[in-house]
This record gives structure tokens, C-alpha cells and sequence, in this order.
């Protein structure tokens, strides 16, 4: 497993050229455009990492995965559904076009900015933070570390120049969905501001493969919140790529704009990845060849 982790490493790291860093989050442009890491986290307890896996990122969009989980936790499915849809939009994930242009009355799926600030308010807790303690509880139970903290600098820098989400939960709001514009925001943006590395991913990728179990074995939620959570990454995980990722590579994944990817394989793996540079489509242009190779190799693909 080693051996061929680093190999597929060595040989993405070239194509780590032809991505980008985003530059709509400030602090997101230090970020190493040709850093490449991964961790695979198997049922039988193995843990295998190459490349730049120490490195800390933030988890960005995959934070609406686990949002979700907690929300269905907290809520019950029927709810959560009743202000947000389940299918995939094929538009960029911070989109108001088709809730505007086609009056939808709720967003499309918990997977875009829209819907997962609709799930992120409805986390039980009375205050922002309350909000915010249950979620960080759940990621570190998930990733079994308890060191995992929410990066301050990362959330400013995102807060300051948060005017597209603004409007989105401005949107919202109107729409009744939300109940306070700069609490929702404040929610949503500092969960996308909570610091993992790849082992963290995998752990967290485990959990969702073991149906809720965490890697030392503790139940955290129940199967069937797992099979709608590994649902979602499949349809909608990957931006307006999932369709391609899925035919390519048919693992439940979710990525964010730090360049993380989080795959889940159903009782087999979780496999955490970083790599900053992104493609046209948002996702890590080396995380993904990796996933590419990977899934082949190892007869991955759930499908
Ligand atoms: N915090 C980012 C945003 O809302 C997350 C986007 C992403 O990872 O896709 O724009």
C-alpha cells in the first residue's frame, strides 16, 4: 500500500501545474499549489500515508457533510428535507441562479452554499456558538482528535469578503428559510474554517464507510444518516464534476476550495486528500488523478 501510495504521488505531483489556488478566500493563497498528501484508513485498522500529509487545511465544503449528519441528528430527516432538496444542480456551489430564475422555494441540496446554511442554522444549540461546540464534538468524534479547532484567521479572512454567501443568505432569509442573515453566516463560515489533515479525512471517511461506526469503535450515528450522507457525496460531492467523478472513479467523496478530499468506500477505506491546486471545477487536480488510479487499482468503484 505504501509503496504504491507514493508512487501515485510522484506521479500526479506534475499535474499539480495545471491547477489553481482560489483566490476569493485571501489566507487560501498561501496554500502550496504543488503539495500533494493522502491517507488511507482501512476496516482492518491499517493507516498508510504518503506525500505531504502533515500539512493542516481547512475542510471548507466537506464541513457540509457533517452538518448534515448533525442536523438529521438533531432534526430528523422530514425536517431537514422540508427546507432543502435532495438533487444535484449542475451549477457552481455558490449559484442563486436557480432559485432565482426558477422559483424554487428552498435550495436544491445540502451540498451547495444555499442549502448548507439552511442545514448548518438548524443544528440544535441557542447561540452561534453552541452551534458550532456540538459540531466540532461530532468532527472530532468522527476523526477520533480531539486537538481539531476551528482556525480563527481562516474565518476572518473568508468573513471579510463573504459577499456572494451574504447575498445567498440575504436570499434565504426572504425565502423564510433562515432566521438571522450574519448568524447563519457565522455558522456556516467558521464550520468551513475547522483545521483537519489527511488522517483526520481518512478517520472521518471511515466512519462514514463503517455506516456511522468510528475507527476505535464507537457508533456515532445511525446507517442509515450514513447511507444518506455517502447519497449526497455521490450525486452532488464533487461541484457541478460529480457525474464524471462518479463514472471515473464511483467513490462516495466530497471536496472543498482548500483543495481536501474526503472518500468514503463503502466497508473497505476512508481516504483523506490534499492537494491546493484545483481544477476549472473547483476540485484538486492531483487529489483527483490520485482517486483516478487508486480506485482502479484497487477495484474501488461502487458502482
Ligand atoms: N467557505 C467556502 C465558501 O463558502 C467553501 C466553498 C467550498 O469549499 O466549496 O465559498
Amino acid at each position: 500500500m505504501q509503496e504504491l501510495l507514493e508512487k501515485l504521488i510522484e506521479k500526479h505531483k506534475p499535474v499539480c501545474n495545471k491547477g489553481k489556488i482560489p483566490d476569493y478566500i485571501p489566507i487560501l493563497r498561501e496554500q502550496d499549489p504543488f503539495g500533494l498528501g493522502i491517507t488511507v484508513v482501512t476496516t482492518d485498522k491499517k493507516i498508510v500515508s504518503a506525500g505531504d500529509c502533515p500539512t493542516r487545511f481547512t475542510l471548507q465544503s466537506i464541513s457540509k457533510v457533517i452538518a448534515l449528519i448533525l442536523s438529521i441528528m438533531d432534526n430528523g430527516e422530514e425536517a431537514v428535507f422540508a427546507k432543502v432538496g435532495m438533487e444535484p444542480t449542475g451549477d457552481p456551489f455558490n449559484s442563486i441562479y436557480k432559485m432565482e430564475v426558477f422559483s424554487y422555494s428552498k435550495p436544491l441540496n445540502p451540498m451547495i452554499n444555499a442549502g448548507a446554511m439552511v442545514v448548518s442554522s438548524l443544528i440544535n444549540g441557542k447561540t452561534v456558538s453552541e452551534k458550532l461546540e456540538r459540531l466540532l464534538k461530532l468532527v472530532r468524534d468522527m476523526a477520533e482528535n480531539d486537538q481539531i479547532q476551528i482556525e480563527e484567521e481562516v474565518f476572518r479572512s473568508e468573513w471579510e469578503q463573504a459577499h456572494r454567501n451574504r447575498a445567498l443568505a440575504h436570499f434565504l432569509k426572504e425565502l423564510d428559510l433562515i432566521y438571522d442573515v450574519e448568524d447563519a453566516l457565522a455558522v456556516y463560515l467558521r464550520q468551513c474554517a475547522i483545521g483537519v489533515d489527511c488522517t483526520d479525512l481518512a478517520k472521518i471517511g471511515l466512519c462514514l464507510a463503517q455506516n456511522g461506526r468510528s475507527y476505535s469503535g464507537k457508533q456515532l450515528f445511525s446507517r442509515h444518516v450514513a447511507r444518506l450522507a455517502k447519497t449526497f457525496m455521490v450525486t452532488c460531492g464533487m461541484y457541478n464534476a460529480s457525474g464524471e467523478f462518479a463514472i471515473r472513479v464511483g467513490i462516495p467523496a466530497k471536496s472543498g476550495v482548500s483543495g481536501g478530499i474526503l472518500a468514503s468506500v463503502p466497508d473497505r477505506m476512508g481516504i483523506g486528500v490534499i492537494g491546493p491546486a484545483l481544477d476549472e471545477k473547483g476540485n484538486s487536480i492531483g487529489g483527483i488523478a490520485i482517486l483516478e488510479d487508486l480506485s482502479c487499482e484497487w477495484n474501488l468503484s461502487i458502482f
